[in-house]
């Protein structure tokens, strides 16, 4: 089965072409960073009117690359929710007009699940079941995960997500969004020890998360700095490493908790601060100690990607998911409402 998938939720408009027996043909992505870093974050309506821009030159881009007719499609998967209203309905609206010219059918996907399942385009890709910590701009959740469809919440950010917290640290002391990979930059000359920040949630039970006191302790450590005129390249490079540090700490202990909690020895982490090198060795360091593995998907695939649409849409066609051709898009939408397939 040979899926068009596209992805529009947010600030990234991203197409690829899938194909179940010959796995990814091609995919393109335009990020509109740019154009919104002049306003420290993501605009939704400039947003909205970009992905119009992009969404059929990038689809022609995917088919000229894979060397694909349209008659060789067989379904196209749309990011239905959670996102942004305004930027998923081109997406929606994009897929379902092809869908009725084309006379194929039409899917609509779930963002997380999207990013959940991204791995799985990788070499080795992990087995159900497995834990997976979702770590993006808008999430922050550790899923059970025994098949497509089959989730069980564990434990998610009852505040800020990680991401999230990743950008307002950086935007605090002046970085370009999105911040995260400016914090992992900065925090490679980062001096160890000099600041040290709380774990926060870690002296209790349970799998939940809440990052936005880190936020704010960054934020009184940096303008610590900048009463003492200490605010120098170098006091910057401190607190990343600092915040960064205390991020990756926390969710390594929870994810050891969760593994624990579970019995299962792989974790499977997702979403775009799942890119983060330090966090990666973390884990893989935690693993390592009880045996188990940890997976991730290439650093393209980490953020928002119009192949991990595909990919997931293609795995509920397969599983014989069809959905009408209304237009209809949801801005939440928790994962665990998604059938199993
Ligand atoms: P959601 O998927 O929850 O709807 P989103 O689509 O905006 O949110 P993603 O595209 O998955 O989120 O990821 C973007 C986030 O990942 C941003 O917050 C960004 O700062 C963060 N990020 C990207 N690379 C890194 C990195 N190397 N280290 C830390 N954070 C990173
Ligand atoms: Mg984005
Ligand atoms: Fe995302």
């Amino acid at each position: 089965m040979r899926v068009l998938g596209l992805e529009t939720s947010c600030d990234e408009t991203g197409v690829a072409l899938y194909d179940s027996e010959k796995g990814l043909l091609a995919d393109a992505l335009f990020s509109q960073i740019e154009q919104h870093r002049v306003y420290g974050g993501v605009v939704p309506e400039l947003a909205s009117r970009d992905h119009v821009k992009r969404m059929i030159p990038l689809i022609r881009q995917v088919l000229d690359e894979a060397d694909c007719a349209p008659n060789e499609i067989d379904a196209i998967c749309y990011t239905a929710g959670p996102g942004l209203v305004g930027a998923l309905l081109v997406g929606a609206s994009c897929a379902q007009a092809l869908a009725f010219a084309w006379g194929i059918p039409a899917v609509g996907v779930h963002h997380m699940e999207g990013h959940l399942l991204a791995p799985m385009l990788e070499e080795q890709p992990p087995a159900f079941p497995f834990v997976a910590l979702l770590v993006s701009g808008g999430h922050t959740q550790l899923v059970r995960v025994d098949g497509i469809g089959r989730y069980q919440l564990l434990g998610e950010s009852l505040d800020d997500a990680a991401g999230e917290a990743f950008d307002k640290t950086a935007k605090m002391m002046g970085l370009p969004y999105p911040g995260g990979p400016e914090i992992a930059r900065l925090a490679e000359h980062g001096t160890p020890g000099r600041f040290v920040f709380p774990r926060p949630m870690t002296d209790r039970p349970g799998l939940d998360f809440s990052f936005s006191g880190l936020k704010t302790f960054s934020l009184n450590t940096w303008q610590q700095c900048q009463a003492t005129g200490d605010d120098t390249e170098q006091s910057r490079c401190d607190v990343a490493l600092a915040f960064q540090q205390a991020v990756v700490d926390t969710l390594t202990i929870k994810c050891k908790r969760a593994l624990k909690q579970t019995g299962l020895k792989s974790l499977v982490i997702a979403g775009g601060v799942s890119a983060n090198q330090a966090l990666r060795q973390s884990l893989e360091k935690m693993l390592g100690g009880m045996n188990g593995q940890v997976f991730y998907a290439r650093p393209r695939f980490c953020t928002d990607n119009g192949a991990m649409i595909a990919y997931a849409g293609c795995q509920r066609l397969l599983a014989g998911q069809r959905d009408g051709p209304a237009i209809s898009v949801r801005a939440r939408w928790p994962m665990e409402q998604l059938p199993a397939v």
